[in-house]
């Protein structure tokens, strides 16, 4: 038996077999859930389909998340799909956006549309997909929310600029929407992680070196995998965590807790 047999689940952003999204939506599926995608549209039948069908999965619907339209349309396909009595138990939202521009350089230099953009797909997104599924009734005692976020959230990480202002706000959000949806009985909590090569990383300056030094300076000597942030998502959209909420989880081998690296790291 697994420990998600007869839940469904609803992933938002994978867009290859390298997204985290994916990760997750691997863990979830191996635990026994059904899980659904959403994604840009442009990505679905390249990307997105081959991997959903692989599991097993037909719930396969586009949306951008800057739309809430859109974001509608998905809870009422998904309504449509399972039938009126089917809830949401996990919705995974691992997905965010940034001008290439706005990750280099000067944070000082972003522009008011780049800063307007970053934080309403990587922050406001999750508050529109989390209050669109709640009003279609899919949301219930026991359901799981999960986003991701970065390190660069809280500490001032080269290049990462506004993206790391669009996190705070993404957690902040965390905290928020689980004392909203707390009285209900339904959690939500992100998953901070460390660097891993993705489409969305590579939009980032840099990123290749600071992956590369990564396992030098966490605790663990070791770079993280989808396959690690899907365990701790597992634990998270399981009853395992039904205690937490509110909270950012780090899986990143331990790298958060450093100061500053010896001389010779
Ligand atoms: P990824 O595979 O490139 O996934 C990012 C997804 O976001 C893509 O499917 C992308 O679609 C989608 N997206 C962008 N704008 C969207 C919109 N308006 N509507 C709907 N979807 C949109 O990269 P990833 O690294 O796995 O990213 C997943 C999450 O993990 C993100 O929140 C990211 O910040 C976070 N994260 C990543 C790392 C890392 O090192 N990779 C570390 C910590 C946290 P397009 O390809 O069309 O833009």
């Amino acid at each position: 038996m697994g420990m998600l047999d007869g839940q469904r689940a609803l992933v938002f952003g994978v867009a290859n077999d390298h997204s985290i999204a994916w990760g997750i939506a691997q863990a979830l599926h191996e635990a026994g859930a059904s899980v659904g995608f959403s994604s840009v549209e442009s990505l679905l039948e390249r990307g997105v389909r081959p991997l959903a069908e692989s599991i097993g999965s037909t719930f396969i619907e586009p949306c951008d998340v800057q739309s809430d339209e859109q974001i509608r349309a998905v809870f009422t396909k998904w309504r449509a799909a399972h039938g009126p009595d089917e809830k949401l138990d996990i919705l995974v939202h691992a997905l965010a956006f940034a001008r290439r521009e706005d990750l280099e350089g000067s944070f000082v230099d972003t522009s008011r549309q780049g800063f307007a953009v970053a934080l309403d797909v990587s922050a406001y997104s999750l508050v529109a997909v989390v209050r669109e599924a709640r009003a279609a009734g899919l949301l219930q005692p026991g359901s799981s929310i999960l986003t991701l976020t970065y390190y660069g959230a809280e500490k001032v990480v080269s290049n990462y600029n506004v993206m790391g202002v669009a996190k705070a706000a993404l957690e902040a959000s965390v905290r928020y929407l689980a004392a909203d949806l707390g009285p209900e009985g339904i959690r939500v909590n992100a998953i901070s992680a460390g660097p891993v090569r993705t489409l969305a990383a590579a939009g980032i300056a840099g990123f290749k070196k600071m992956y590369g030094s990564f396992a030098d300076l966490a605790p663990l000597r070791q770079n993280i995998s989808i396959e690690d942030v899907g365990r701790t998502a597992l634990y998270l959209a399981s009853d395992l965590s039904r205690a937490v909420t509110g909270e950012t989880i780090y899986v990143d081998g331990g790298f958060h807790i450093m100061g500053v690296p010896s001389a010779d790291a």
